[in-house]
């Protein structure tokens, strides 16, 4: 007997995978430029110039046994030691590199810091909308999740609603802002109510409540928004890092998990990242990509062109008479569907051609994800099929 519950989780599709894949039978069938397809979150920008160089003078250059050996588990030396001069340099958190384990991008630093923290029967909260794979990992992991969802004006935290989901079970919470799917960064007065209510449940109930940072999109902000660096206001913080989306990597398979040094048990709670890395398998992240985004740090793609796509999408669409929180980062708008079914206002934004994700897999029904890392020629050709769709609500 094999594990019926893999057999489910490889069997089913994700929703987002179901639309991907009806927009690569509409694109053989009517043409690639009439399909709107606004369903992934592949970066649509390149890579910096400056990585496939680097790429291709650590091949050209460096000793080729070293450059494709094994690292150490938890990642090269002098990688890590960089990285954390980088953060030191940008939060003065005073990183260390025996802090730092490098990671296949931010889904293995999630999965890795999950097992580190959980015994079976303890409590994860998600905070809704939210990246539909939390529920895979965290389960796996042996947590049972709660999901609190956002208030539904700004989304940002319902304190309310967290502090009636928080028990002595809860072990963690996973924050991730800029946030997939609806691109709100969470403000500085959020994190720190967080904070403050984190410390104060961790002490009425005798345990360590961990903030799980979930940070691939925090390069990716526009204007002058700060996305606040969550362990400058909490102790008790693992970030998960990755440079899937700021360096238009997500291929590549490249991040890191961070151990706050203020957590009170710091070199434990790293030592159960190692433990987990080794448990899972995940040890030894790849070498050439871990020499290269050390030589990369700081640097983004264009990160413009979303900042241009965003602007054309939200003053268009809020314009014709959709709603949405107006995201501050990442590339995705999440707009609340006019009819309260928002599978159903799908399906019939199908008739024009637009590919869009409902929120119920985000744990917010109601709402539809649309994610703008396209180009910006599709978004403006989109826009007279957004008008007649929300037309047929008037
Ligand atoms: N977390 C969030 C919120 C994401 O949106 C994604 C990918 O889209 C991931 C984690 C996984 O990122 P990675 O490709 O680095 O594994």
């Amino acid at each position: 007997m094999i594990s019926e519950k893999m057999m489910g989780l490889g069997k089913k599709r994700s929703v987002i995978r179901e639309i991907f894949e009806y927009g690569n039978k509409r694109r053989q069938e009517i043409g690639a430029e009439n399909v709107f397809d606004f369903s992934l979150g592949n970066p649509s920008i390149p890579a910096p110039e400056f990585v496939n160089e680097t790429m291709k003078r650590l091949i050209t250059e460096k000793d080729s046994v070293a450059l494709h050996g094994y690292t150490s588990a938890q990642g090269a030396l002098p990688v890590r030691q960089a990285i954390s001069d980088h953060i030191n340099k940008r939060f003065s958190i005073g990183a260390t590199p025996d802090l730092l384990y490098m990671t296949c991008g931010a889904a293995a630093s999630l999965t890795i810091t999950l097992n580190a923290l959980i015994n079976s029967g303890d409590e994860v909260i998600v905070l809704a909308p939210f990246f539909p794979e939390y529920r895979v990992f965290a389960e796996k992991a042996g947590a049972e999740i709660k999901v609190v969802k956002c208030r539904e004006n700004d989304l940002q935290i319902d304190f309310t609603a967290l502090e009636n989901a928080l028990t002595k079970n809860t072990k963690a919470i996973i924050v991730n802002s800029p946030n997939n799917p609806s691109g709100v960064v969470l403000s500085e007065d959020t994190i720190k109510e967080l904070a403050e209510l984190l410390n104060k449940k961790s002490a009425e109930f005798g345990t360590d409540i961990y903030i799980i940072a979930d940070e691939p999109y925090r390069e990716l902000v526009y204007g002058d928004v700060e996305v606040p660096y969550i362990p400058s206001y909490y102790n008790n913080t693992v970030v998960c890092y990755s440079y899937s989306k700021s360096l238009s990597l997500p291929g590549e398979r490249i991040g890191y998990i961070f151990v706050s040094p203020r957590l009170e048990n710091c070199t434990d709670v790293y030592a159960a990242v190692c433990g987990a890395g080794r448990a899972l398998g995940f040890v030894c992240a790849p070498s050439l990509l871990q020499y290269t985004v050390a030589e990369c740090l700081g640097l983004t793609g264009d990160i413009s062109v979303y900042e241009k796509n965003r602007n054309i999408l939200y003053n268009a669409l809020t314009e014709y008479g959709y709603t949405a929180a107006k995201p501050d980062g990442a590339f995705y708008l999440f707009i609340k569907s006019p009819e309260a079914d928002a599978n159903a206002f799908c399906e019939r934004a199908k008739k024009y051609e637009l590919l869009l994700v409902p929120g119920d897999d985000f744990g917010f029904p109601g709402y539809v994800r649309i994610s703008y890392c396209v180009s910006t020629e599709m978004i403006e050709k989109s826009l007279p099929s957004f008008l007649k769709l929300i037309k047929e609500y008037r």
